[in-house]
């Protein structure tokens, strides 16, 4: 049962083949069984099995929609009502939101089954799930490596089949890292396609929720949920949403693809390299055209988004007072005390420097210098993917410039650890669309290949993915262990 997609899932549902109760104490089982993987912070045992009857019942009653009585997991970014939600951090450790994300309530509404929460970097800050405060997601692949982050235990649970399908977010990387190291397919949407009420704000111009699943089948099937416009958004769009599976098998004839030049360079590793030109030749077979393309400020992308990420968050998440709700101090002396024993004590390392970073840059005196000329850099960057996306249909590229890491290698060095997402944060500075699709393995570790499209052109980065994941078998493949 836990092998199936969320098509099989879906039909063996309707013939009765088994009910969403049976289908969900399977996976409960599955995570309580696999819990060493620590992929999960909250279980939702008694809520699921609730969900999964009354879902039952709209199943026996003909009244179920595609995803109804689907077993579904959240990352803990996303509120909750009524559960814990803890964005991975000590300060939000007793939080039980008092309503729930408007992509919580869309998977409600299509009758779906909340298994629990998923394990992430503190605030979403990371790229190895090692900046949790519940501690690493291992990689089950090689549970001595990192699940990358900061959608780490998204990750690990779909590829370990702790559940079919689960949300992500993206602000730098975080869908389409950890997706290339744990060998599933995620999907960064177009910023302001997915609704961000109730999802925890790391950093607001950024910040993209989207599907992490096994293919790109599954993933449509989910943005049809997620995506949409949402009156309590004010950056969401108001655009109407296509049918995301009907182009799924579109002929890839054509289809223009484009290398930037900058992404193959020796920064990344040659064994990457040649797993993601295999991906490419097999486009070719398909009937796609490969042209070189320039994206000058490219190499801008890394320092400009961490003035822009910091600052931001520094922002954000000065809404942690102690006071309104969230981690408080024991005894405190007084109001200041109050302040920064609570944020001092509640606030991991790499939360604490990115506020530090980010204050500093919007200060009176170096706003100028820091923010406003990011902002500025940003722009270039947009106006590269602009131009490379007015030659040719999409981009493609790695994910990241290595294989997943060994837990602890790069926890020392903070840029080392930002230089993971060179090949993601550009993308997010420029709000497009970009997915990371299952290419091969090496070293026995799996590999993403990475591809940018225009502006909710989501239904062509599907198809693309989904084309692809008919002629090669990457995204079937299994860690040991969990088949
Ligand atoms: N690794 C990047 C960061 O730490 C991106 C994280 C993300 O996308 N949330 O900011």
């Amino acid at each position: 049962m836990h092998n199936k997609t969320l098509t099989e899932l879906a039909a063996g549902l309707r013939s009765k083949q088994f009910s969403s109760v049976e289908l969900t104490q399977t996976f409960l089982g599955r995570i309580g069984r696999h819990e060493t993987l620590n992929a999960f912070i909250t279980v939702c045992e008694d809520g699921a099995i609730r969900q999964a009857h009354a879902a039952d019942q709209l199943l026996a009653t003909g009244q179920a929609a595609p995803l109804t009585g689907i077993p579904v997991a959240q990352k803990d970014i996303f509120c909750t009502l009524g559960t814990k939600t803890s964005c991975g951090s000590k300060m939000l450790d007793n939080f039980i939101a008092p309503y729930s994300a408007t992509v919580v309530e869309k998977f409600e509404r299509a009758g779906s089954v909340m298994l629990g929460k998923l394990n992430m970097d503190e605030f979403a800050m990371g790229s190895s799930n090692e900046t949790s405060f519940y501690g690493v997601a291992h990689n089950p692949w090689d549970t001595c490596c990192v699940s990358g982050g900061s959608s780490g235990g998204s990750a690990v649970a779909v590829a370990a089949r702790l559940t079919p399908v689960a949300t992500g977010t993206d602000t730098g990387g975080s869908i389409r890292q950890p997706a290339a190291f744990c060998g599933i397919t995620g999907l960064k949407p177009t910023y302001g396609r997915v609704s961000r009420y109730g999802m925890i704000a790391y950093a607001s111009s950024l910040d993209q929720g989207g599907p992490m699943a096994r293919n790109a089948e599954d993933a449509a099937l989910m943005m049809q949920v997620m995506a949409g416009f949402d009156s309590k958004d004010s950056t969401s769009v108001d655009q109407p949403v296509p049918d995301y599976s009907a182009g799924l098998n579109d002929s890839l004839q054509g289809l223009k693809i484009g290398l930037p030049k900058e992404f193959f360079t020796d920064q990344l590793d040659g064994n990457i390299a040649a797993v993601i030109q295999t991906a490419i030749a097999e486009y070719q077979k398909m009937g796609a055209e490969i042209k070189e393309v320039s994206m000058p400020n490219l190499k801008l992308a890394i320092p400009a988004y961490y003035v822009i990420a910091s600052a931001e968050c520094s922002s954000n998440l000065s809404r942690y007072d102690g006071v309104r709700f969230g981690y408080r101090c024991q005894s405190p002396q007084d109001l200041a005390d109050l302040y920064t024993r609570s944020r001092g004590e509640a606030f991991g390392a790499e939360v604490k420097r990115r506020i530090l970073m980010g204050t500093y840059a919007l200060s009176a005196g170096y706003y100028d210098a820091y923010y406003l000329k990011a902002q500025q850099v940003r722009r270039l960057i947009s106006d590269d993917f602009k131009r490379a996306l007015s030659e040719v249909d999409v981009l493609m590229g790695p994910v990241s410039p290595g294989t997943a890491f060994r837990i602890g290698e790069k926890t020392s060095d903070p840029i080392q650890m930002y230089l993971e997402d060179i090949y993601t944060i550009a993308i997010n500075l420029a709000g497009l669309p970009a997915m990371s699709i299952p290419a091969g393995f090496f070293d026995d570790m799996p590999v993403g290949l990475q591809v940018i499209g225009n502006y909710f052109s989501e239904p062509k980065l599907l198809n693309i993915g989904h084309r692809y994941q008919q002629v090669t078998g990457w995204h079937l493949q299994i860690p040991k262990g969990f088949e």
